[in-house]
């Protein structure tokens, strides 16, 4: 009796349980396994220098093999991860993963002086106080040196603690780290933080690049961040770029880098091993 009771309850439950309430629980309990069942894959979008036309480095993304639902964006789970405190061991295994396979291409012989990744580092991890420990673990037991990381900040980082953010990116910096903003221009206060936070390079959103050649404000709009970050020293990526006719304005504005489309998708390790390989080649003298 007390089975079917218990049953019951069950159903009842799940009767009462919105979809969304129960697809996220689902979810949650996905993620839990998927550390340990390594479903977790990183994928590389390499980023071109606009004069040159090389690759200068690349973006790790994660990507979720989910078992029965096959490829899941970060989207949809790096916010559950966020919400549940797995994020830092998540962030964990990317930076591992990526030190590892960078490690690979400099014993390839591929890796090129100067190159980065640029890895995309959540709010929560960033603020938790073993990052800089995790950090110099991966560094060590990949035997890479941090001069080859980038990580990718958001300005919505600031606003909870702008003082603990750059202290932390300062203790980063003597690693060899730097730092970009990404997503540059879809939060707010971002002129006021610019001006103190030690960063490298900005990171135009790709929501300004999409309509970069249709719609005049956003032309504008990123024609003056451009500008800006020339006279601040700081260096350029645009997102998002698809199409020729995008790039051509981008290079005109004075922008440094992109990444998008019109060059690669974000490709596998071993894609990206190719690409690197094919390309060590062509710029060779
Ligand atoms: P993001 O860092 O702004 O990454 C850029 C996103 O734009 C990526 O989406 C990339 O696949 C996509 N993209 C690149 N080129 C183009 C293009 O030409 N057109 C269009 N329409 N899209 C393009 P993705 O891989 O789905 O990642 C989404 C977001 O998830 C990332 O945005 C980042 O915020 C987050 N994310 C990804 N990997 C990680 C990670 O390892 N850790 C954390 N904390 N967040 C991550
Ligand atoms: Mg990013
Ligand atoms: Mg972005
Ligand atoms: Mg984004």
């Amino acid at each position: 009796a007390a089975k079917t009771r218990g049953k019951n309850t069950h159903e009842l439950f799940q009767q009462h349980m919105t979809d969304e309430a129960s697809r996220r629980m689902l979810l949650e309990n996905d993620l839990r396994a998927a550390l340990d069942e390594h479903q977790f894959f990183l994928v590389y979008q390499p980023q071109i220098d606009i004069e040159q036309g090389h690759i200068i480095g690349m973006e790790a993304l994660i990507r979720w093999r989910h078992p029965e639902r096959g490829v899941v964006s970060p989207m949809a789970f790096i916010p559950v991860l966020e919400a549940t405190g797995m994020i830092k061991d998540v962030g964990e295994w990317v930076l591992h993963d990526a030190c590892q396979a960078i490690h690979a291409w400099q014993e390839l012989g591929i890796w090129r002086d100067g190159m980065k990744v640029g890895i995309n580092v959540s709010a929560s991890q960033f603020l938790d106080a073993s990052l800089t420990h995790s950090v110099r673990q991966a560094m060590e037991s990949t035997g890479v040196d941090g001069q080859v990381l980038d990580f990718e900040i958001t300005e919505s980082m600031l606003i909870e603690s702008v003082d603990d953010t750059i202290k932390r990116m300062h203790a980063l910096r003597e690693l060899g780290i730097t730092f970009s903003i990404d997503d540059f221009g879809t939060g707010y206060s971002s002129l006021t933080y610019l001006k103190q936070l030690p960063v490298d390079v900005i990171k135009i959103d790709q929501s300004f690049i999409h309509d970069i050649i249709a719609d005049s404000s956003d032309a504008a709009i990123v024609e003056a961040i451009i500008a800006m970050a020339n006279h601040l020293s700081l260096g350029t990526i645009a997102e998002g770029v698809e199409s020729t006719e995008q790039l051509a304005f981008l290079q005109q504005a004075g922008c440094q880098r992109y990444q998008g489309y019109l060059y690669a998708r974000p490709l596998s390790r071993e894609d990206m091993t190719d690409l690197m390989q094919s390309t060590a080649t062509l710029n060779q003298p």
